[in-house]
Protein backbone atom coordinates (compact mmCIF):
# COMPACT_ATOMS: atom_id res chain seq x y z
CA UNK A 1 0.00 0.00 0.00
CA UNK A 2 1.30 3.10 -1.03
CA UNK A 3 0.45 7.11 -0.13
CA UNK A 4 -0.43 8.96 3.15
CA UNK A 5 -3.74 7.96 4.61
CA UNK A 6 -5.60 10.45 6.83
CA UNK A 7 -8.92 9.77 8.57
CA UNK A 8 -11.30 12.29 9.06
CA UNK A 9 -13.73 12.06 11.94
CA UNK A 10 -16.13 14.43 13.49
CA UNK A 11 -16.37 12.57 17.06
CA UNK A 12 -15.46 15.32 19.36
CA UNK A 13 -15.02 13.52 22.64
CA UNK A 14 -13.00 10.48 21.42
CA UNK A 15 -9.38 10.70 22.57
CA UNK A 16 -7.85 10.31 19.10
CA UNK A 17 -10.05 13.13 18.08
CA UNK A 18 -8.36 16.57 16.76
CA UNK A 19 -9.08 19.98 15.47
CA UNK A 20 -10.52 19.91 12.35
CA UNK A 21 -12.40 16.64 12.43
CA UNK A 22 -8.80 14.78 12.60
CA UNK A 23 -8.30 11.41 13.82
CA UNK A 24 -4.86 10.80 15.34
CA UNK A 25 -4.72 7.57 15.85
CA UNK A 26 -1.94 5.46 14.34
CA UNK A 27 -4.38 2.63 13.05
CA UNK A 28 -7.94 2.57 13.81
CA UNK A 29 -10.38 -0.63 13.54
CA UNK A 30 -13.67 -0.06 11.88
CA UNK A 31 -16.43 -2.77 12.09
CA UNK A 32 -19.99 -4.16 12.47
CA UNK A 33 -21.96 -3.13 15.37
CA UNK A 34 -22.41 -6.68 15.98
CA UNK A 35 -18.34 -7.25 16.63
CA UNK A 36 -17.79 -3.91 17.86
CA UNK A 37 -20.33 -4.68 21.06
CA UNK A 38 -19.18 -8.13 21.40
CA UNK A 39 -15.75 -7.62 21.87
CA UNK A 40 -13.42 -6.55 24.60
CA UNK A 41 -11.45 -2.99 24.53
CA UNK A 42 -7.95 -5.01 23.91
CA UNK A 43 -9.27 -6.46 20.54
CA UNK A 44 -9.01 -3.66 18.24
CA UNK A 45 -6.68 -2.37 15.74
CA UNK A 46 -3.46 -4.03 16.02
CA UNK A 47 -5.08 -7.10 15.71
CA UNK A 48 -6.60 -6.54 12.72
CA UNK A 49 -4.55 -9.40 11.02
CA UNK A 50 -6.65 -12.02 12.91
CA UNK A 51 -9.97 -10.93 12.82
CA UNK A 52 -12.58 -12.35 10.29
CA UNK A 53 -14.24 -10.19 8.44
CA UNK A 54 -17.98 -9.69 7.91
CA UNK A 55 -20.60 -7.87 6.52
CA UNK A 56 -22.86 -4.76 7.29
CA UNK A 57 -26.21 -3.68 6.10
CA UNK A 58 -25.23 0.40 5.97
CA UNK A 59 -23.07 2.12 7.66
CA UNK A 60 -26.03 2.90 10.38
CA UNK A 61 -24.50 -0.70 11.12
CA UNK A 62 -20.63 -0.14 11.37
CA UNK A 63 -18.73 1.61 14.17
CA UNK A 64 -15.04 2.68 14.96
CA UNK A 65 -14.04 -0.01 17.24
CA UNK A 66 -10.89 2.30 18.23
CA UNK A 67 -12.94 5.22 19.90
CA UNK A 68 -12.37 5.76 23.66
CA UNK A 69 -13.94 8.71 25.56
CA UNK A 70 -11.44 11.28 26.22
CA UNK A 71 -9.96 11.08 29.95
CA UNK A 72 -10.93 7.54 30.12
CA UNK A 73 -8.46 5.08 32.23
CA UNK A 74 -8.85 2.79 29.29
CA UNK A 75 -6.83 4.56 26.31
CA UNK A 76 -3.55 2.06 26.40
CA UNK A 77 -6.17 -0.54 27.01
CA UNK A 78 -5.84 -1.54 22.79
CA UNK A 79 -2.00 -0.80 21.57
CA UNK A 80 -3.25 2.37 19.64
CA UNK A 81 -1.07 4.96 19.72
CA UNK A 82 -1.62 8.16 19.95
CA UNK A 83 -0.01 10.97 16.89
CA UNK A 84 1.43 14.36 17.53
S1 LIG B 1 -10.47 6.59 16.86
FE1 LIG B 1 -12.39 6.45 15.67
S2 LIG B 1 -13.88 7.70 16.82
FE2 LIG B 1 -11.84 8.25 17.53
S3 LIG B 1 -11.23 10.06 16.32
FE3 LIG B 1 -10.42 8.20 15.29
S4 LIG B 1 -11.98 7.61 13.78
FE4 LIG B 1 -12.95 9.01 15.27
Amino acid sequence: MTGKQHIHCAIENCHYYSAGNKCTANEILVANDQFCNSQPDHVDAPMASQITPASAESCMSTACKSFVPKGSDKVTADGIKKMQ
